[in-house]
């Protein structure tokens, strides 16, 4: 990865050993359906503690039933959350990062990513489905997309939050990226936030993330 990308200090990479366990479960081959759908919603539980562990807290203090106080914390971020689910891959993650979020609204973004020719450069993302629900200032906006290959999917998904307003902050959750779709997201919006596990350094002439775990919505979905 370029300086620019490995320098971010918005890319984090979730090194906790059970999140790279279970990450190294999805990219196994023989891995079947049922077990990676079940890999990525606990990823996407994960993922979440992670970002979590960003938000700020408020000191309160609660009764026990000793009838004596504890100080204690609240997350208030954790209500003003929307999660942008990009049809069909991330569909687990969304469920994994909304045990977590429970509170949170969702978008959806339907996009097809279409190989014109071979090439990386020719990989294009077509969206068909757009609707993103109203949000504001005070809103942490996560956008679930298990593979940032190209960048492709996820610099339009960026460009249509960006049409409905612009959040506190803005995450992307990825579980696989790679060296160049990383360059694509620093370059093109520094101040995105990006929780990814892993970021392998190639992809193929099929826009596939090398070593990777292959297409994540025939895995999930067959
Ligand atoms: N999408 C996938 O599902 N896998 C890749 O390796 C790249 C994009």
């Amino acid at each position: 990865m370029s300086a620019a990308g490995a320098k971010n200090s918005n890319v984090h990479v979730i090194d906790h050993p059970l999140a790279q366990a279970i990450l190294t479960d999805l990219r196994f081959k023989d891995t079947g359906q049922i077990a990676f759908r079940k890999g990525l919603v606990k990823i996407g539980r994960l993922t979440a503690y992670e970002i979590i562990r960003s938000f700020p807290t408020k000191e309160t203090y609660v009764e026990t039933p000793l009838k004596v106080k504890a100080r204690g914390v609240k997350v208030p971020d954790m209500e003003h959350v929307v999660i942008i689910n990009i049809l069909r891959a991330a569909m687990s993650l969304v469920e994994g990062l909304l045990k977590s979020f429970p509170q949170a609204r969702q978008g959806v973004l339907a996009v097809q990513r279409v190989e014109e020719k071979e090439g990386i450069e020719n990989i294009k993302a077509i969206k068909y489905f757009v609707k993103i629900p109203k949000f504001n200032s005070e809103d942490t906006v996560i956008i679930a997309d298990p593979m940032l290959a190209t960048g492709s999917t996820i610099l339009e998904a960026i460009a249509e939050v960006y049409k409905v307003g612009k959040p506190k902050r803005l995450i992307v959750s990825s579980v696989i990226s790679c060296e160049y779709g990383v360059e694509k997201l620093v370059q093109k919006y520094p101040e995105v936030q990006l929780y990814t596990l892993a970021v392998d350094p190639e992809l193929n002439n099929h826009a596939y993330i090398v070593p990777g775990l292959g297409d994540a919505g025939d895995r999930s979905f067959g």
